[in-house]
């Protein structure tokens, strides 16, 4: 079998606001081959640049866009091709962008893999630890205290066990943002685990005050305190609270994780299937975390191509706690999919159909495609 192309195709809602909402837009990434198997992948990031790092003709042998690196190739190589995108883009790329776009690739690499085997991905993985996963309902902090406590009571109401709360207004007022831990633990009640993404909104010593804080309200973790590139911060954090600490969403290939794990002592590793160079560079970073004593998780603020690949990852490894489940209702989140996933009881079930398990809806894509 042999890739014919890659197709880079990019989704947007019509208006983009100026908040933190991955579900405005997307890049769904589609690799054809001469079998006439295709498969999909997505990139979370910025959707133009990321189209154009996939399609860029080469400039020399170390800068080159993906796309021509891959057609031609049998896409049975994973790891092969994955080495050939890093080190053929490796002046533009190695962090970011370029790790971003090879997701997309990556990830249809393994979807076409599965439906030509008639196997999901799951299985290529070795999973079998489990055949579901325990959602979390990851959403924004409201404009009031008033709406945040309205949307985690929703949110219970769905079966949520564990609710996730984060970025703006935190940052802004110490005593506003305590009020705001203070509002959804007694919102949801104690037995509801609570999670706050912070969003990359302290310098150190204010998060370690924010931690203390924090602390009488038992929140499962706190996400993302620092900046991504204050190691030092995040390693001093974790010293000084009990609350477990969480972050990755920023990172991209394995060198800058292990950073974060090993300079940062971070708890929490949390892996974007998307962002991270796809499944293949995920499952490592998975397991140099797991080797580590850390708990893994996935990010997830997208489609449900997002949510396909994360759950094979999940599946793929001893512990899981969750999967990331974003209740926006953006319709590139709820309606990219024939068979959007669902939560049952607070769980996710792990897709069983061949490759990544998903179906597009292609009424949904000719109505959000942007051509460019
Ligand atoms: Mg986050």
């Amino acid at each position: 079998m042999k890739i014919t192309d890659v197709q880079a195709i990019y989704l947007s809602l019509p208006t983009i606001s100026n908040r933190s909402d991955g579900t405005q837009d997307a890049l769904l990434v589609r690799v054809t081959t001469d079998s006439g198997i295709v498969g999909v992948g997505e990139v979370d990031s910025s959707p133009l640049a990321a189209k154009a790092a996939i399609e860029a003709p080469m400039s020399n042998s170390i800068t080159s866009g993906l796309r021509e690196l891959v057609v031609g190739e049998d896409p049975f190589g994973y790891e092969y091709l994955w080495h050939k995108m890093y080190q053929a883009s490796r002046y533009a790329g190695r962090r970011g962008l370029f790790i971003h776009a090879i997701s997309g690739i990556d990830l249809a690499l393994w979807d076409i893999i599965g439906r030509a085997l008639d196997t999901p991905v799951t299985k290529l993985l070795g999973g079998g630890f489990r055949n579901r996963v325990r959602a979390y309902a990851s959403t924004l902090f409201g404009p009031t205290l008033e709406s945040t406590a309205d949307r985690a009571r929703w949110c219970v109401e769905q079966g949520y066990s564990a609710v996730k709360f984060g970025w703006d207004p935190m940052g802004q007022d110490s005593d506003h943002d305590e009020a705001l831990v203070a509002t959804i633990r007694e919102a949801v009640g104690p037995k509801v685990d609570v999670l706050i993404d912070a969003g990359q909104c302290w310098d150190t010593k204010r998060a370690i005050q924010m931690a203390r804080r924090f602390e009488p309200y038992d929140i499962y973790w706190l996400e993302e305190p620092l900046s991504p590139d204050n190691l030092a911060g995040y390693a001093e954090l974790g010293r000084s609270t009990h609350l477990r600490i969480a972050a990755g969403e920023a990172e991209s290939d394995r060198h800058s994780y292990v950073d974060l794990m090993d300079r940062g002592q971070i708890d929490v590793v949390q892996i974007d299937p998307t962002r991270t160079g796809g499944l293949t560079e995920a499952r490592k970073i998975a397991w140099a975390a797991i080797d580590r004593g850390k708990a893994v998780i996935n990010h997830s603020f997208t489609t449900d191509i997002n949510i396909a690949a994360s759950l094979a990852l999940l599946a793929s490894i001893p512990e899981a706690p969750f999967v990331e489940f974003c209740v926006e209702d953006s319709p590139l989140r709820t309606q990219l999919t024939l068979e959007p996933f669902v939560v049952e009881d607070g769980f996710v079930r792990v897709p069983e159909g061949p490759g990544l398990g998903v179906e597009l809806n292609e009424a949904t894509i000719e109505r959000y495609a942007v051509r460019v």
